[in-house]
């Protein structure tokens, strides 16, 4: 379920903000103030925030700048005035959007859905360009690994690798030759979020190896770099 915040201090509008998008199926925070706004935004994974500009305190676009520079979630600013226009786009100040008082229920709706949407689609394009940056179609002796159609090839035969099995080697292979620490790996291949420990790693390493070592027993193409990692021979 989607999380977003709405800041502002209006009761009224910030109430029905709160009640169409809940009504929506997205799961709602709202703050009152800049403070309590970035105190939340710390706490929770947020997807994104409609921020009012004048609030008490801290405004809106001290909020936004200050955001900015600790995550990458999608703003949207909500503006009384013209003028305030004009300092969103003239400070640049990181927001993704804007929305001029008064707006229809409806045009908001619509905005959040494209926000959401936009950012859902950018960080799968990242994700495929960074992988494919890394690694063209490159061949390791009897290995093919080719990222444009998601396929590793033996000696011409189709392997079948798990999902984190794939990710891993392909960023192995996209590190040829260097010694990556198991954090590093964890961190590359499983996000920084994730809980399990560095074991993931070997697990992993081993089931890759029975996949495309020619002898499991005895690595050649991925190598253990003792009380480190690994490298990838190729
Ligand atoms: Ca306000």
């Amino acid at each position: 379920m989607k999380k977003i915040m709405v800041v502002e201090d209006e009761p009224a509008l910030r109430e029905t903000l709160e009640y169409n998008l809940a009504k929506q199926g997205y799961e709602m925070h709202t703050a009152a103030d800049g403070l309590a706004a970035l105190e939340i935004a710390r706490k929770e994974q947020l997807d994104l925030i409609l921020l009012d500009i004048m609030l008490p305190g801290l405004d809106g676009l001290e909020v936004c700048r200050i955001l900015r520079q600790e995550s990458t979630v999608p703003i949207l600013m909500l503006t009384a005035r013209d003028e305030e226009v004009d300092k969103i786009v003239g400070l640049e100040i990181g927001a993704d959007d804007y929305m001029t008082k008064p707006f229809s229920m409806r045009e908001l709706l619509a905005r959040v859905k494209a926000l959401l949407r936009r950012v859902q689609l950018t960080q799968e394009e990242i994700e495929t360009q960074e992988q494919l940056a890394g690694v063209k179609t490159r061949t390791f002796a009897d290995l093919v690994i080719d990222p444009s159609r998601h396929e590793v090839r033996r000696g011409g035969e189709l392997l079948r690798l798990k999902p984190k099995e794939y990710e891993l080697l392909i960023f192995l292979a996209a590190n040829q030759g260097a010694v990556l620490s198991r954090d590093l790996i964890l961190e590359r291949v499983w996000g920084w979020d994730y809980t399990g420990g560095s074991r993931t790693v070997d697990v992993h390493v081993r089931w890759l190896r029975e996949k495309i070592e020619p002898d499991p027993a005895e690595p050649t193409r991925i190598v253990t770099v003792r009380g480190t990692g690994y490298r990838f021979e190729g």
